[in-house]
Formats: structure tokens, sequence, C-alpha cells
């Protein structure tokens, strides 16, 4: 198996990234991602202050490029395994979340991974480990990884799991694909800023669906579909994503637009994903039991 270290990593995800793997089609890739912070908070005494390298913040390991993968096509990754590291952090800072204005100062908490729990205090939560970052190189400028878009990026979206699809846009030759910031564990929403931030280890799976639009993110999982959109304010994210399902459920259920609309209010599940990036993110939860076609064949 092919494989990246976490040290090629990439700030932006820009179409003037020189990949630093090609892959062929239904190759898998094993890719080491760092975390949020570049492994500078490894011990609670770390935070970010001063001595922090803030230009080291959401590296993602790649790009990877896709051979015979083209503008117009579609980017399909399948997370096949994520491998968490033994520790993780979780931090508090001034201006972030919507209770920003509270938090004084830097706060950093380490929290221990074992036996498929994370050790908050006397709290054990399961892992649900996820990718908060993962995209291909936008059209035009690039964008910081930081920040989500219809190129993906920074979506911190916590249904980003083992096991699941996730199609992007192409917007390049050969789709550049670059990921990294895995949870965890994270809430929907991650109001405090942060999962529980974590090195990790991923196996993926790429592959190209030649000659089909997409215009953002939709991941797949065994029993449902989610379309993922972000914009600057969460109501405009939500007025767009509600655009989007309603106009997949019309074209995939072959009804009615009406009925598309309705079924999308009885049958669908729009959730918060983050709050806390330059863009808002949400998805909606798409049950495949009410699609007729199945996406994206
Ligand atoms: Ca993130
Ligand atoms: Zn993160």
């Amino acid at each position: 198996m092919k494989k990246i270290t976490r040290d090629q990593v990439v700030f932006a995800m820009d179409k003037k990234n020189t990949p630093v793997l090609t892959v062929d089609a239904g190759e898998k890739i094993f890719v080491e991602t760092e975390d949020c912070f570049s492994h500078q908070i490894v011990k609670d005494s770390d935070v970010l202050n001063d001595d922090f390298d803030y230009s080291r913040v959401n590296p993602a390991t790649g790009p990877i490029a896709l051979n015979d993968c083209q503008p117009g096509d579609i980017l399909a990754v399948t997370i096949e395994k994520i491998t968490l590291d033994s520790q993780g952090a979780v931090e508090l800072y001034p201006g972030w979340g919507p209770l920003g204005s509270r938090v004084e100062k830097a706060v950093t908490k380490i929290v221990p991974i074992a036996d498929g729990m994370v050790k908050f205090n006397n709290i054990s939560l399961p892992v649900r480990p996820m990718i908060g970052v993962i995209g291909v190189a936008p059209e035009g400028e690039g964008v910081p990884c930081g920040s989500p878009g219809y190129h993906g990026g920074n979506m911190d979206t916590v249904d980003i799991v083992q096991g699941s699809k996730i199609y992007f846009p192409v917007f390049v030759s050969g789709a550049n694909l670059s990921l990294g910031d895995v949870h965890a564990v994270m809430g929907d929403g991650e109001v405090c800023g942060t999962g529980v931030e974590i090195r990790a280890e991923i196996i993926i799976k790429i592959d190209v669906i030649k000659n089909k639009c997409l215009t953002h993110p939709v991941l797949e999982s065994k029993d449902n579909y989610y379309l993922i959109n972000s914009a600057d304010t969460l109501e405009e994210a939500i007025r767009f994503n509600t655009e989007k399902v309603v106009q997949f459920i019309q074209e995939q259920s072959m009804v009615s637009w009406s009925e598309a609309y309705m079924l999308a209010s009885i049958a669908t599940d729009l959730k918060i994903s983050q709050v806390v990036n330059p863009l808002k993110t949400v998805r909606t939860r798409i049950p495949k039991s009410i699609i007729k076609e199945s996406w994206p064949q």
C-alpha cells in the first residue's frame, strides 16, 4: 500500500500545491494525519500563547492526485479505517464558540485514549473517530484548511467516519485530495471550537465517477446520504442545503418539487455540523429508503 507521512502537509487547499502522491482509481492509501495544532499541544501546560506557531494550524496531509480524474468528474473517497493516537487535546480560547466571550485565556485539556474510550476526568466517552478536514483543490484561489466550502475542507462533520464514503466535485486535473484534523470524538456544533484533536492513521481508497456533476460534498453511509453545505451564517447554510436536498430527492425519487419538499420535511434530518469555523456547516441526512435511484450511478 502506498503511504504518505504526516510531515507531507499543506495549510491551504490550493491548485498550486504539487501532489505528493499520484494513484490509480481503486488504490488504497495509508495516510498519517497530524492533529490540528501540528502536535504543539501535547501536555496541559501547552496552550495557544506567544510561543505557539499559528502558521502551523490545521495541516492536511497531501495532496493526492488521482490519474484520469478531470474537472467535471466526481472524486469518491472510501474511509476504510481510522486508527487513533494514544491521547488528544481539547482547547478553549478567547472568542471561540458561542460562549467565547466568557473564556479569559487559553486552556488545554489533554485526554488519554484507552480501550476505545476517551478519559475525561472520571467520565469515559466511547471514541467515535471522525475526519474534520477532507477536501479537494478548489477552483480559483486556494482556501485555508481551517475553512470549509464546496470543495470540502474543515467541515467538522461527525458522520465522516470509518466505513463511510465521501464524494467531492473535481475542479482540477487529479482532484488533489488532502485530509487531516481527526477527532477522537466530537459533538454536533463543536461549540467550544475543538473536538478531541488527535493524530491518526487512515486507510482510504479513492475512485472516480466520470462525467457526473456535483456542486458540494455528499457523504454516504450504509443507510443514508448526507448533503453537506457551508455558508457565512447558519441560516444561509440551511437555505442552500435544503434547496439541494429537495433537488436531490426530486431527481432520485422521481417526485414533483412539492412532494420532494414534503419528503424533506417528514423524512430527512437537518443537523448542525459546526458553528465555529469561518463558514458554518450543516448537513441533512436522507435515508436511502426514500430514494428510488441509487446515487451517483
Ligand atoms: Ca476542524
Ligand atoms: Zn479539529
